[in-house]
């Protein structure tokens, strides 16, 4: 068996982590939930986790999903305010309660059930960047601290909508992706970001939708996305590679085909969706919307992750 770590860009020291783990006979779920809460301690990681990207209030809010290959297992969490570490909540929801998604408050309760300490995830950075962005926009910057308080959101004078615009800038999104073959066969899947910046409180992308942005069958192989969340749910798009390949296609077709789900949607310019995508027997894939997308995977016989273009619908392979 072809141990395999699979990762969108950012998630080199996740990556090396869990080829680590695997090496020495840990499994697949083990190794994407430790590769994903190394990339959500890293507070030079604007996208997830401790540092992420804030929303139209200042606040971080993270989203993570984990799913089993061997079961179909899942869990999630959404919208995740005040509480570190996303991914091993949601694997707490997977493995200790019957549902697969606990959203806001509720993931908050678990969290804070589980012994977890509450720990604001805004460094000053992403503070910083949050004034900047306001100042930028002319916003009354007295009105700012008043923002932060729930009954504003629900009754203030300021019309967030207006503002949600703002978090369909290509510029502040970012996500890690893991997808890994363990030595015994078996296929994990798992998810982590803080979703797209400055977007209306309590958003929720595809990153914590199990199908959207996050899948994984021992049967078929395991998809997982970044980019303009939106997309993906619209399309399924997790789910929909792995189903393509349950019938039949090839790695490249089934990659090829769910760019295409994507193409139907139009999406407004600059709007873009990654996927990368790992079969039971270790071949693996990135593709993606826009050209100039890279991956990372790293195998049993490799020293370290290495990067690899992801195909597009204009990639030759697809001619
Ligand atoms: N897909 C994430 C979201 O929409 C963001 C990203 O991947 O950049 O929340």
């Amino acid at each position: 068996m072809t141990i395999t770590i699979v990762s969108s860009e950012n998630g080199r020291s996740g990556a090396m982590a869990a080829m680590q783990l695997m090496r020495e006979g840990g499994s697949a779920l083990d190794a994407v939930e430790l590769a994903c809460r190394i990339v959500e301690a890293d507070p030079a990681d604007h996208s997830v986790g401790y540092g992420g990207i804030p929303n139209l209030l200042g606040e971080v809010e993270l989203d993570a999903s984990i799913m089993d290959g061997r079961t179909l297992a899942a869990g999630a969490v959404a919208a995740l305010h005040g509480y570190g570490h996303p991914i091993t909540l949601a694997r707490r929801v997977m493995e200790e309660t019957p549902h697969v998604l606990l959203a806001g408050r509720g993931a908050e309760r678990l969290a804070a059930e589980l012994g977890q300490r509450e720990a604001d995830q805004r460094t000053d950075a992403a503070i910083q960047r949050w004034e900047e962005r306001f100042a930028q926009r002319n916003v009354d910057r007295g009105a700012m601290p008043a923002l932060r308080t729930a009954a504003s959101v629900m009754t203030g004078p300021l019309n967030l909508r207006d503002r949600a615009a703002w978090g369909e800038r290509i510029d502040t999104l970012g996500t890690v992706n893991f997808l890994a073959l363990d030595g015994q066969g078996n296929l994990a899947s798992a998810v982590s970001t803080s979703g797209i910046g400055w977007k209306y409180p309590g958003r929720v992308g595809d990153s914590p939708l199990i199908g959207a942005g996050n899948y994984c069958d021992n049967r078929y192989g395991a998809a997982a996305c970044t980019g303009m969340g939106e997309l993906a749910v619209r399309a399924a798009t997790a789910r929909s590679l792995v189903l393509y390949l349950k019938l039949g296609m090839s790695l490249a077709q089934a990659g090829a085909e769910a760019l295409r789900d994507l193409d139907f949607l139009d999406a407004r310019e600059g709007h873009y969706m990654n996927i990368v995508a790992l079969t039971p027997d270790g071949e693996h894939a990135g593709f993606t919307t826009i050209p100039g997308k890279q991956y990372l995977y790293q195998q049993s016989d490799m020293k370290e992750p290495i990067l690899a273009d992801r195909q597009s619908l204009t990639s030759d392979t697809f001619r």
